[in-house]
């Protein structure tokens, strides 16, 4: 069993024996600071963004922070995972690279050559979009589906792949649940070779690898097996690990969540996790996967708010509640979701520096002294308000 039953928030379980030890980073969704913390929960950094969090944020071997925020008027906030604006900053909260495009939606991705990967919401063509398969109600228009680009340092796009040019309107078919207004809805990329991309489409129920020089659909896998995907992420075998959110699954009448690691070579599904009890692993959007290097997963269920790793065996290994509480719209009010969470462990360049270590320690240090000093002043506020009790009792003769 992979959950703690309970409605703490914080650190919930901690079984160090079979962690992969480190650190994690987490992004709460409608707020503006990004947390990493250890092993025991402790905030030991945290960066402040000039906008609310827009999604997954990454540490890069340079230790800077690679996030995406959102901007308030963007031309497709109607449409989901919307950001705008995707911010580079340094270990003591400096902005070092940005970038502005109101159309950027979800997943971002730093490349070797320090270029960074985009998704970005276009524009069907009408007599593409007519043609599109499945989803519920008319064809909108527009309809939108995905451009990836790959932008250099200076802000250009030096490289794009657009899906309408290389789908199938026949074949890639929209959810039968959802609305025609989006065809691919694409909410993760990951780089697999020099050539080839791989990327999740929510809306079609697919991952697919791409090959960058071509532009070709090199694989597909899903339709039929997964159910609005939210990441997946190129292992160091091979295959392909994925987030399936388990949202509109053809035939299944509850909703719940699944990790499937499939082989893009035969299409088996060569690995799964799914809870006992189905729904007790289930977030209906949003969400990340990681395999660490012990072979565990670390994972957001995303609408709990909570991250969580696992074992292969799907053992709870370490479980942790975000306590931070933000103000989504208002039909929500104040909620604790969190768009994904990454672990980092102390061979990783991005923690392993003397200097940031050092620092993290003296937060963490100072976040203990504060906690100590809140929990004091709590227990005197306590013990205070209870004289006042008992006086008053005292007055009434009791
Ligand atoms: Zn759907």
């Amino acid at each position: 069993m992979g959950v703690a039953r309970t409605k703490l928030n914080g650190l919930i379980f901690y079984q160090p024996s079979i962690c992969c030890n480190g650190y994690t980073l987490f992004a709460p969704m409608d707020g503006r600071k990004v947390y990493l913390i250890d092993m025991q929960g402790n905030t030991v950094r945290q960066w402040r963004i000039p906008c609310s969090l827009g999604g997954t944020c990454e540490l890069l071997p340079n230790s800077n922070l690679l996030c995406p925020g959102k901007v308030g008027d963007s031309p497709v906030a109607h449409l989901e995972g919307t950001t705008g604006h995707i911010f580079e900053m340094d270990r003591d909260n400096n902005i070092v690279w940005e970038y502005k495009e109101p159309h950027l939606h979800h997943n971002i991705r730093r490349l070797e050559n320090g270029n960074t990967l985009v998704l970005k919401y276009i524009h069907v063509p009408p007599d593409v979009a007519s043609r599109v398969k499945g989803g519920v109600g008319e064809t909108a228009d527009p309809m939108w589906a995905d451009a990836i680009q790959e932008i250099d340092t200076s802000g250009k796009a030096v490289w794009e792949w657009v899906a309408y040019e290389h789908l199938d309107p026949e074949k890639d078919t929209i959810c039968p649940i959802c609305r025609k207004s989006e065809w691919t809805h694409a909410t993760s990329v990951d780089v697999v070779d020099d050539d080839k991309l791989l990327v999740t489409f929510m809306r079609i129920h697919m991952v697919m690898m791409i090959s960058r020089k071509t532009g070709e659909v090199t694989w597909r896998w899903g339709q039929g097996e997964l159910a609005h995907p939210n990441e997946a992420r190129m292992l160091h075998n091979g295959n392909v690990l994925v987030l399936d959110n388990g949202r509109h699954a053809p035939g299944i009448g509850l909703g719940f969540s699944r990790l499937i690691e499939v082989n893009p070579g035969n299409g088996a599904m060569v690995w799964s996790f799914q809870e006992r009890i189905p729904f007790d692993f289930y977030t209906c959007f949003m969400g990340s996967v990681q395999r660490l290097r012990n072979e565990n997963c670390l994972v957001c269920e995303a609408v709990t708010g909570r991250i969580f790793e696992i074992t292969p065996h799907g053992d709870l290994a370490w479980e942790f509640v975000n306590p931070h509480r933000h103000k989504g719209t208002p039909e929500w009010g104040k909620h604790n979701f969190v768009y994904g969470a990454r672990r980092y462990d102390h061979q990783d360049a991005s923690v392993a520096d003397e200097a940031l270590i050092k620092a993290m320690e003296t937060m963490k240090t100072q976040y203990r002294n504060d906690t100590s000093k809140v929990a004091q002043k709590v227990a005197a506020t306590a013990s205070s308000e209870e004289d006042k009790v008992r006086s008053r009792l005292a007055d009434l003769g009791y």
